[in-house]
This record gives structure tokens, C-alpha cells and sequence, in this order.
């Protein structure tokens, strides 16, 4: 049974969805003002495992994963005032484009960087700027129940109002009065009331009409908006990194719980932090990477991809070059174990050792199952590439029981999603080309030229190997 760590109730539960056999998880997407940088997507890749590994136990996987693409405010500790700028507005100055260029082309380098680490796609991508009419319903429905207030064009939550404030964060009023980051608006009764329309200044270039001002939403309130478009009143699962616990999902769930009166998330799945070097990324630092920075140095996604499912997800990563080294040979181990179960399933051997894999299975389930323990299960398949190493080297393991590994390897990773690229483009285009002429050659019958033709490619620096499933070539 799936047990999962759960910020709001601080234990781990057996996980049970609403709807039998169907799961609905919002993740909380990218602003798309700027580049997103390793730490975000190691937030995607952990929710890309989540969903994996539900759809391995066969739930049928509802994601939303939404587009920030207005509202988010710089200066916005808790959503308050028009002193804060909006994100895409600043990128949009910075870089002299429209807003919507800018969105446009931050969302489709997303895309690709969310491609190139095999996250699977969502099931949808919501943006903000196309869901204005449902956060206007849903903040005209908190002022009718009182739990938010209009001044000067201006709507913020009573967030006095709403007994349940802090359940998530487990934040009291009285500490967030002290604190020292909460901005005063001239608006605000209370300086922990946070933004849900805020009236635009004049050069805004954002804007929408509304019943209070032509203005734009406060962050928060997006999510609300388009978890309930899309997937309910009631998520089965909510993620998103450790700094979203406070405030945004704390606020999330006073805009949905105060309008539907209904539990917004059944689970709040919440990552730590990716670190670099041990400390926290920040472009001032000279830390700060992006996926293209690795790619740069020749390592490959899944590179990366394998060092942050290295660490659990409740537990810090750290990012360090010493450890993208590390990753890469463990994905090189790996990649060269599967050759090499291709090779033995197409060189007939036979042996009667047996290998159980069925165990492996059921120990890689169960570290799953505890929370989705990720480094457990490598581990024990880095055991189970050991044990068939060994019995491969001795002669001990058969085409069948190879057969049979491949398919198991299929099946565990649809889990960790880890896919290698292919050496083929290494591969010069005038090997690849004698390599179809020895093809054609042998297919005719006339070995002697496709002798010639081996001893080309050999001279050209690569082997050329004949197997069931054709011709294979390997540098030397
Ligand atoms: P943002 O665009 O800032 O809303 O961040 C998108 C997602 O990335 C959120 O779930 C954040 O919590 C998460 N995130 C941001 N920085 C990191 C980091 N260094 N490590 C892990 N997750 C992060
Ligand atoms: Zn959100």
C-alpha cells in the first residue's frame, strides 16, 4: 500500500483516492518571466515520479500543472500591494517585449527542458491570464461570505476570518504580526491580509475590468482558480517545493476552503530544497544553473535527472560537479548493463541459474510504496545489476532470463524515467553508410564484400557486430 508524507497532517498516510482508480494532482507551475532553473525542475521531476509511479500501480493520473503568467509580484511575501512589480511585467520592460511574448517564449523553453528530462507531459496547462473570469467569481464569493474586503479598487482576504489560517505552515496570527517581511498597505487591515485583486497603476500592462478596478489578481488566487476548473473542489494531491508551504499553499487553501467550504487537498506533497554547493541558488552567488549549464558541460538530462532521484524527495539535495560525475557513471553503468542484456538475449545461451527477479520487484515496490523512496529503489536495482554482472561474466545467465530482465527494466523504469541517448549521432555518416552497405551486402549473399566492407569500418575506428536484431556498431 502507498503510504505518503503529509505536510498538513505531518504523518504518512495510506494514500486512497477519492475516485477509485483515478487520482487528480495539481502542481504548482512555472512563472514564466525568466529561465527556470535546476532547483525548479528538480520540483517536477520529484512530481514527475509521483505521477510515474502512481500510473505503474495503475491509477489513471489527472496532472494539471499551471502557467504563471501574471500576478506573480516580486516584493510578495504575502501577496500584498502594488508596490511589489509583477513579474512579467519587469521582464517585459527589462527585455523590451510584450508580456505575452515574454510568456511565450520562457513557456516553450520550458517545454523543452521539461522534454529533455522525460517529464511526462501534464494533462493540461492552464494559464493565468486565460482564467481572470473564474478568480473574479471566486473573489466576489469570499466578499459575499466576508471573508475578504474591498478598499479603493484594492481586495484582500481577512485572513482573521478564516479560523483555519496557518494549519498548513502551522503559523500563528500573533508570530505572523511580528514578522518582520510582511509589507503594510495603506488598504490592509491587517498586515498578514493578503492580495486577491489589486487595482493597476496607470502604466500596468496587464489588466482586466472588473467589479472593484481595472486591475490585475495577487498570486495566490490562480491556483484556486484553476485546480477548481480543472480537477474539483477536492484535490487527491497537491505538490510543489518546501517555500510554497508559506505562503502561497497556506493561502491557497484559505481562497478554496473559504469559498467551497469544502477540504481543498487530501495530501500536500511538498519537496526540499535543491542546493548548490550546499547553499541556496541565487544568480548574485554565481550559482545559479540552468538545465542548458549541464547539457553545456556534456553531460546528458538524464544525468541530472538521476542525481535528484538520487535523494529522496523530503530530504535536501545538494548539487554539486562531483556529483553530476557520479551520475553519469551510474547512468553509464546502467546503459551499458542493457546492452549487455541485449547482447546475451541474442546470443543464445543457456544456463539454469535462476535470478528472482520477482524479489526485486517486490523490495523496489516496497521503497516506493514507504513515500516514494527513490534512492532505496536505485539502490536495490544497482544490486540487481551487480548480481546479473557477475553471473553474465561467469556464463551463467540465459537469453530467456535476459529476455525476461529487459522486460522487468521496462517496467521499473517507467518509475524513474530515466532514458539514455543514444550513441548513434556520435556515429560519423560515412561509417553509418558501409554500415547499410554490409547490410545490403549479406542480405545479397555476397560475404566476401561484406568482409571488404567490415574491414572499412574497422579501419574508421568501429566494430561492427551481426546479432538477431542486425547489424550493431561500437567504437573501438
Ligand atoms: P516558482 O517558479 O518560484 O514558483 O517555483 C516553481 C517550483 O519550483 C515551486 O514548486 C518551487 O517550490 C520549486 N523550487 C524553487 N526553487 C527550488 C529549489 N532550489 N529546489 C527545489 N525546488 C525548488
Ligand atoms: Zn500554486
Amino acid at each position: 500500500m502507498l503510504k505518503l508524507y503529509d505536510t498538513l497532517t505531518g504523518v504518512k498516510r495510506n494514500f486512497i483516492p477519492q475516485e477509485k482508480g483515478k487520482v487528480k494532482i495539481y502542481t504548482c507551475g512555472p512563472t514564466v518571466y525568466d529561465y527556470p532553473h535546476i532547483g525548479n525542475f528538480t520540483a517536477y521531476i520529484y512530481a514527475d515520479i509521483l505521477r510515474r509511479y502512481l500510473e505503474y500501480l495503475g491509477y489513471e493520473v489527472r496532472h494539471i500543472v499551471n502557467i504563471t503568467d501574471v500576478g506573480h509580484l516580486t516584493d510578495d511575501d504575502i501577496g500584498q500591494a502594488d508596490s511589489g512589480q509583477d513579474k512579467m511585467l519587469k521582464a517585459a520592460l527589462r527585455e523590451k517585449k510584450t508580456p505575452l511574448e515574454i510568456a511565450n517564449f520562457y513557456t516553450n523553453s520550458f517545454f523543452e527542458d521539461v522534454e529533455k528530462l522525460n517529464i511526462k507531459k501534464a494533462s493540461y496547462y492552464p494559464r493565468a491570464t486565460s482564467h481572470i473570469q473564474q478568480m473574479i467569481k471566486i473573489i466576489q464569493g469570499l466578499i459575499d461570505k466576508g471573508l475578504a474586503y474591498e478598499k479603493n479598487g484594492n481586495v484582500f482576504y481577512d485572513v482573521k476570518k478564516f479560523s483555519a489560517y496557518g494549519k498548513l505552515s502551522k503559523k500563528k496570527l500573533d508570530d505572523l504580526k511580528v514578522g518582520a517581511r510582511l509589507e503594510e498597505h495603506p488598504d490592509k487591515k491587517n498586515p498578514y491580509d493578503f492580495a486577491l485583486w489589486l487595482k493597476a497603476p496607470k502604466k500596468h500592462l496587464l489588466k482586466w475590468e472588473s467589479p472593484w478596478s481595472l486591475g490585475y489578481p495577487g498570486w495566490h488566487i490562480e491556483c484556486s482558480a484553476m485546480s477548481m476548473e480543472y480537477l474539483g473542489e477536492t484535490l487527491d494531491i497537491h505538490t510543489g517545493g518546501e517555500d510554497h508551504i508559506f505562503p502561497h499553499h497556506e493561502n491557497e487553501i484559505a481562497q478554496s476552503e473559504g469559498f467551497t467550504g469544502k477540504p481543498f487537498s487530501n495530501f500536500w506533497l511538498h519537496n526540499r530544497f535543491l542546493l548548490v554547493d550546499g547553499a541556496k541558488m541565487s544568480k548574485s552567488k554565481g550559482n545559479f544553473y540552468r538545465l542548458a549549464d549541464i547539457l553545456e558541460k556534456g553531460y546528458q538530462a538524464v544525468d541530472f535527472r538521476l542525481l535528484v532521484i538520487s535523494s529522496h524527495y523530503r530530504s535536501t539535495s545538494n548539487f554539486t560537479w562531483d556529483a553530476m560525475d557520479q551520475a553519469k557513471k551510474n547512468r553509464k553503468r546502467l546503459q551499458r548493463f542493457i546492452e549487455k542484456l541485449k547482447e546475451v538475449e541474442n546470443s543464445e545461451v543457456d544456463s539454469k541459474a535462476e535470478i528472482n527477479l520477482d524479489n526485486y520487484q517486490k523490495r523496489i515496490d516496497g521503497a516506493m510504496n514507504d513515500d516514494l523512496n527513490t534512492p532505496l529503489a536505485l539502490s536495490i536495482l544497482f544490486e540487481l545489476v551487480s548480481e546479473i554482472n557477475k553471473k553474465i561474466s561467469l556464463g551463467e545467465f540465459s537469453s530467456k532470463e535476459a529476455s525476461a530482465t529487459i522486460n522487468f527494466w521496462n517496467k521499473i523504469n517507467s518509475i524513474f524515467g530515466l532514458v539514455f541517448e543514444t550513441t548513434k549521432k556520435n556515429i560519423p555518416a560515412d561509417v553509418l553508410t558501409l554500415a547499410k552497405q554490409r547490410q545490403e551486402a549479406r542480405e545479397n549473399k555476397n560475404f566476401k564484400k561484406a568482409d571488404i566492407i567490415r574491414a572499412e569500418i574497422e579501419a574508421k575506428g568501429f566494430l561492427i557486430e551481426d546479432s538477431k536484431n542486425g547489424q550493431k556498431l561500437k567504437k573501438i
